[in-house]
């Protein structure tokens, strides 16, 4: 079986809805409160999961009813959890305001993820056999540089979601496989408009990047690789209500895909399936689609 080690963030989404933001001062009637499992590490090891892959998550929840519910969500989907350690304290929770227009307003609150270390990472010796290591920018930065060099070390494939952007220095950009990024990461990166999106992939191949992917929204996704190869998939027409984690899906059930020997154009077909699936439903986790869904869903779009 395809196994797969997500290292990263682990976050309790709590989602007001409001008829529109606080002004400062003001003190305004929630209409709803929501809570969702989240975080782009966890969002990412269950869309593998529930891909078809055997993932393990390294990462830290607090020591708080959240903590075990998180650890619960991730258990549900299939991820193993033996590798994510309870800091004292609260767990990393992502506080987010949607108001009667749609537009969201979000403060994210690292609690535990903040607190993860390069000791909490077990000795990836174990697990030299796994197909990849993914990772996302929700821990703090030395920890994930410490994981890619040691992946690199046991010659795992290591790919690279930059989100939230910073800025990655040329060096570590060379140390990367597949780096998977949107437009804005891209531009922030790059420090250049990621338009179009041929020229912002040859970028990061020229500076080292074995494989990017790049995902344009609605627009589908662009793959470029160091041998030349070029794909541009387009994105499955679907009414959107809410594309929290579209991303997430899109990068893990890519992960699980390619990982299972899926080749490249197929494997983004299906991601761009897993992630039109879960831009039809609300929340981050709770509409990440499993593998037998997002098969039936291109059968029937005939592609
Ligand atoms: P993004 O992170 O917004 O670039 O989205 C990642 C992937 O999700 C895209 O490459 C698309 O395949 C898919 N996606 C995002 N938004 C939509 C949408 N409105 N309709 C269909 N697919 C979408």
């Amino acid at each position: 079986m395809s196994e797969i080690i997500v290292a990263g963030s682990i976050n309790m989404d709590i989602v007001n809805h409001v008829d529109q933001f606080a002004l400062p001062g003001q003190t305004i009637q929630g209409k709803l409160t929501e809570f969702f499992p989240g975080g782009k590490g966890a969002n990412q090891a269950v869309a593998a999961a529930k891909s078809g892959a055997s993932v393990r998550m390294i990462g830290a929840v607090g020591r708080d009813p959240f903590g075990e519910e998180l650890i619960s969500s991730l258990r549900q989907a299939g991820v193993s959890t033996d590798q994510v350690v309870k800091k004292e304290g609260a767990s990393g929770m992502a506080f987010i305001t949607v108001n009667a227009q749609g537009e969201n307003e979000i403060i994210l609150s690292q609690g535990a993820n903040g607190k993860l270390t390069a000791s909490d990472i077990p000795d990836l010796s174990a697990y030299s056999h796994v197909h990849a290591v993914l990772l996302q920018n929700e821990i703090p930065w030395p920890v994930t540089r410490h994981v890619i060099l040691e992946a690199r070390r046991h010659r795992i494939p290591v790919i690279f979601n930059p989100a939230p952007a910073m800025p990655v220095s040329d060096d570590d950009l060379a140390l990367i496989d597949t780096l998977v990024l949107n437009e804005t990461e891209a531009e922030c990166i790059a420090g250049e408009s990621a338009e179009p999106p041929e020229k912002a992939a040859r970028f990061f191949i020229g500076r080292g990047v074995r494989e990017v992917l790049l995902t344009l929204g609605e627009r589908g996704c662009f793959y470029a690789n160091r041998d030349g190869d070029e794909i541009a998939v387009s994105a499955y027409p679907v009414q959107a209500v809410d594309t929290t984690a579209a991303g997430d899906t899109f990068i893990g059930a890519f992960a699980a895909a390619r990982a299972e020997g899926m080749p490249v154009r197929e494997g983004l077909r299906f991601a761009s399936a897993a992630a039109a699936l879960s831009v039809i439903r609300r929340g981050a986790q709770a509409s990440i689609p499993a593998k037998a869904e997002i098969l039936r869903f291109m059968n029937e779009a005939g592609r």
